[in-house]
C-alpha cells in the first residue's frame, strides 16, 4: 500500500469539510446542504455511491460561492442534473456535488418565440408548455428525461434535432466563477458534447420557437412518444450508453448483431428491447454496468474492429478496497 495514501485522503477529507461549513455558515438553514448523500436516487438507472457533499444553491450568487470555496480548498465538484444520463461509480464523487434542483433554476417564461428558462427546468415541462403556446420546436425534448442544464452540456438530440438547434444564447458560471453570456454559436456544440460547458455551469439559456398549431405539435409528441415507448425498454436505464459509432452504424444495431441483446453481470442487463440501453434489473451495482461496458466494448473491437465511446457520463470512485 502507499503510505502517503491515507494521510492524503485525510488531507482531501478536512479541505472538502471546509468547504460544507463555510456555506454553512452563509446559507439559510432550510438550503439543501448535505454530507454523504447518496445519489443513487438521483440517477435514473438507480445505482452508485454517495456525494461527499451535495448543495442545491438557492441563488445563482450561493453558486459562485460554492465554486470559489472549491478553488480555495482544492475541492472537486461536479455538475449533475436529472441524473438521466449518468453512471455514478460505487464508491461515490468526492467533493461538492451541485445540483439545480431550486426554485431560482426553474424559471419559464415565454415572450412570442422567445422563450427564456433556467437550467433546472425538465425538457419534457419546456416541450409542453411550449405546446400549449402553440409553439413548435420543443417536441423532441418530450421523451428525454433531463433537464436543460444537462440537455445543454450533452446537447441532447432526438427524432434528428438537437438541442442547440433552439438555443440562443447561455448563461453559465465558469470554473473562475464568474456568470457569463454567450451566444450559441460560440458554444462549440457538436455531437453530444458542448465542451465550453466541460468544467462549467449553465444557469439558463435563451431558446427561440416558431409559431404553429398546437393540435399539429400535439400530434408530433404523441407520434414521437408512441415510437420511444415501442423502441425503448421501461426499466430504470441512463439512456444509450455508447454513442452511435458512425451516422449508418447505430451502436444499437452492432450490439445486437453481435447477439449481446440479454447479456448480464450481476443485475445489469443489456436491454432486451434496445441494445444500446443497459438496464437495472433490481439492485445492480455500478461495478455490475461497468463490467457490461466493458463486455460489450470487447466484444466491439475483437469482432467488428469498432471502438465504441461512452455517451453515458462516467462519474465518481470505484469503492473502497
Ligand atoms: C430513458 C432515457 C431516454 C433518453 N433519451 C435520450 C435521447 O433521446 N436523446 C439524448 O440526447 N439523451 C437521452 N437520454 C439521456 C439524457 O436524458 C440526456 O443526456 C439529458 O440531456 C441529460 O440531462 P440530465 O439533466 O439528466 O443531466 P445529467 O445526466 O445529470 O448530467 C449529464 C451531464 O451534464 C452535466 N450537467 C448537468 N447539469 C449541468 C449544468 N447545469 N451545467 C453544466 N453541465 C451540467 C453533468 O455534469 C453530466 O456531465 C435518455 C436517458 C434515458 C434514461
Amino acid at each position: 500500500m502507499d503510505p502517503a495514501g491515507p494521510d492524503r485522503n485525510a488531507c482531501r477529507d478536512v479541505q472538502t469539510f471546509e468547504v460544507f461549513d463555510a456555506l454553512r455558515r452563509f446559507l439559510p438553514a432550510d438550503a439543501v446542504l448535505r454530507r454523504n448523500e447518496p445519489l443513487d436516487k438521483r440517477t435514473t438507472l438507480r445505482a452508485g455511491g454517495p456525494a461527499d457533499i451535495y448543495f442545491e444553491p438557492p441563488t445563482v450568487e450561493a453558486l459562485q460561492l460554492a465554486l470559489d470555496l472549491c478553488a480555495r480548498f482544492n475541492t472537486p465538484w461536479t455538475a449533475i442534473g436529472r441524473g438521466s444520463n449518468l453512471l455514478i461509480r460505487d464508491g461515490g464523487i468526492r467533493g461538492l456535488v451541485l445540483s439545480l434542483q431550486q426554485p431560482a433554476f426553474s424559471a419559464l417564461e415565454f415572450d412570442g418565440e422567445r422563450v427564456e428558462a433556467g437550467a433546472g427546468v425538465r425538457l419534457k415541462n419546456l416541450a409542453v408548455e411550449a405546446r400549449k403556446r402553440g409553439l413548435s420546436g420543443f417536441e423532441f425534448l418530450e421523451g428525454i428525461p433531463g433537464s436543460l442544464g444537462g440537455a445543454l452540456r450533452m446537447n441532447a438530440g432526438a427524432m434528428g434535432s438537437w438541442a442547440f438547434d433552439v438555443v440562443d444564447r447561455v448563461r453559465f458560471v465558469d470554473g473562475e466563477g464568474r456568470l457569463r453570456d454567450e451566444p450559441a454559436s460560440a458554444m462549440q456544440a457538436r455531437y453530444r458534447e458542448c465542451p465550453l460547458l466541460r468544467g462549467a455551469i449553465a444557469v439558463g439559456a435563451i431558446l427561440h420557437g416558431h409559431p404553429d398549431d398546437a393540435d399539429a405539435i400535439a400530434h408530433r409528441m404523441e407520434t414521437n412518444s408512441r415510437r420511444r415507448w415501442e423502441t425503448q425498454p421501461n426499466q430504470p436505464s441512463a439512456g444509450c450508453i455508447f454513442k452511435n459509432p458512425g451516422p449508418n452504424l447505430p451502436a444499437g444495431r452492432l450490439i445486437e448483431e453481435l447477439g449481446l441483446k440479454g447479456a448480464r453481470v450481476g443485475a445489469a442487463m443489456v436491454s432486451d428491447v434496445h441494445a444500446n440501453f443497459i438496464v437495472n434489473l433490481g439492485g445492480a451495482a455500478a461495478a455490475d454496468v461497468l463490467a457490461l461496458i466493458e463486455m460489450v466494448r470487447d466484444r466491439a473491437l475483437k469482432e467488428r474492429g469498432v471502438a465504441l465511446e461512452t455517451e453515458v457520463e462516467i462519474l465518481g470512485e470505484g469503492p473502497a478496497s
